[in-house]
């Protein structure tokens, strides 16, 4: 067993968006900080399909050059269909100043371009290395680990937990309550595609409702280089009746459906089929002493929106302000300059997930006001992940608002 003492400012668990983004901007500022990742990077994670909002804050780290250059897929909208009904959005439409379009990434390229820039920006940053205690120390933490040299301990001012769907913190300081959502399964794969031949526009993810089954959707989120990521989300026990293996269980599904099936006629799977259950989750809090939560660390809703890259990068963007002057000694309301704003998008999206499922989102999708109307501005802007403008009235009164147009709709 080895030990290794080392003191640092800050301690970023997880090199995933959220920690990539916070510790680049931290060392940028002049702290020390160190980022312990579990795995090796490059390393595959689900969460393809980025939303125009998450520009600004890469923009804000300086990390867009590095995405660019990437030749990533272009998105520029989302496409809707239930077999009987199509939809087409179109993030021009949207009410917010600011970005119209953004990537479809292969996670492991886009995190390991991120913890780059991190490691470019005087990041220190080890892979292998896993978080499995933590102490509170008055004005500081102790952490204690796994690395590839064996278990390490480490102290520091402040943690920023960025873990994911390792949920440290919350685990370690018991800090999970309940998510307001039931458990759901979604199993996913990616394809090489054989879209080319057909009618399909790769700039915009295409989400399928299951012709019979509403709470039953498809995404298919095009690459750059002829693949696809193709994924189902279900209530677990309607997968459970399929027998046969997670494979078997994804592609009956789409046979179910017409238009999705059509598209996927001769594609070929090019990466082992996984599945997630229960993925949603909640906190407690954000933030305690010596300590915040990121991302999925902190709360994840659910993947109908593709929001949860975007909420991870905005959770790192606000977190950069009240740390850096916690660092310089002075009080943090960590509640109002952190938790509160952050929960405005949050919630924002909440109110969108819930009205998914219930079905009156579903409706307005499939009749959606017409251009002209700024309601449909003020949607397209959330869909564009535009959730924190108070400016639009979906942001703040979304509950209201959204029944209100379904009610017209209908
Ligand atoms: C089915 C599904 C589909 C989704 N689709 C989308 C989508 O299209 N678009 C979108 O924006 N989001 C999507 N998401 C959400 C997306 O996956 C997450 O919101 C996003 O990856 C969160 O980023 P993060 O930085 O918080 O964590 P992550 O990207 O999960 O990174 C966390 C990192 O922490 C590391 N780690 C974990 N435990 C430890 C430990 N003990 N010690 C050290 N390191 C540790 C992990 O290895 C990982 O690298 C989807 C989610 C699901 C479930």
């Amino acid at each position: 067993m080895s030990e290794i003492h080392a003191e640092f400012d800050v301690v970023v668990i997880g090199a995933g968006p959220a920690g990539a983004l916070a510790a680049c901007r931290l060392a940028k500022s002049g702290v020390k900080v160190l980022v312990l990742e579990k795995l090796v990077f490059p390393r595959f994670v689900i969460g393809e399909s980025l939303l125009p909002q998450s520009m600004a804050y890469l923009q804000n780290a300086d990390m867009l050059k590095a995405i660019e250059s990437a030749a990533f897929q272009t998105k520029n909208g989302a496409n809707f269909s239930d077999d009987s009904q199509f939809s087409s959005i179109d993030f021009s439409q949207k009410f917010t100043e600011g970005w119209a379009s953004t990537y479809q990434v292969k996670r492991e390229q886009f995190d390991n371009l991120l913890i780059k820039e991190a490691e470019a920006a005087g990041a220190v940053i080890w892979f292998e290395s896993s978080v499995m205690g933590i102490e509170m120390q008055g004005q500081s933490a102790s952490l204690q680990g796994l690395g590839p040299e064996g278990s390490f301990e480490l102290r520091c001012r402040f943690v920023v937990d960025a873990s994911g769907y390792g949920r440290v913190l919350p685990r370690l300081l018991d800090l999970d309550t309940p998510s307001d959502f039931p458990e759901r399964t979604a199993i996913y794969t990616h394809v090489k595609d054989d879209l080319a031949s057909k009618y399909f526009d790769r700039d915009k993810i295409l989400i399928t409702v299951h012709p019979v089954h509403s709470e039953i959707w498809f995404w298919l989120i095009p690459f750059s280089d002829g693949t696809s990521s193709i994924g189902v989300v279900a209530p677990p026990d309607s997968l459970a009746k399929i027998p046969g293996s997670l494979s078997d269980q994804l592609w009956s599904n789409i046979s179910e459906t017409s238009e999705l099936k059509e598209l996927m006629e001769g594609a070929e799977e090019c990466r082992p089929v996984n599945s997630m259950t229960g993925y949603s989750s909640k906190v407690k809090s954000l933030y305690g002493d010596n300590y915040a939560l990121l991302g999925n660390a902190g709360e994840f809703l659910d993947p109908i929106f593709s929001s949860g890259v975007t909420i991870a990068l905005k959770s790192a963007d606000l977190l950069i302000d009240p740390l850096l002057r916690e660092l310089e000694g002075e009080e943090v309301n960590w509640e109002k300059d952190f938790a509160a704003p952050l929960q405005v998008g949050v919630n924002c999206f909440r109110v969108f997930v819930e009205a998914w499922y219930s079905g009156e989102l579903q409706k307005i999708i499939f009749n959606p006001p017409e251009d002209a109307n700024p309601v449909k501005r003020m949607i397209v802007s959330i869909l564009a992940g535009y959730a924190w403008d108070e400016e639009n009235p979906f942001v703040t009164k979304g509950r209201r608002y959204l029944s209100a147009v379904a009610a017209q709709c209908g």
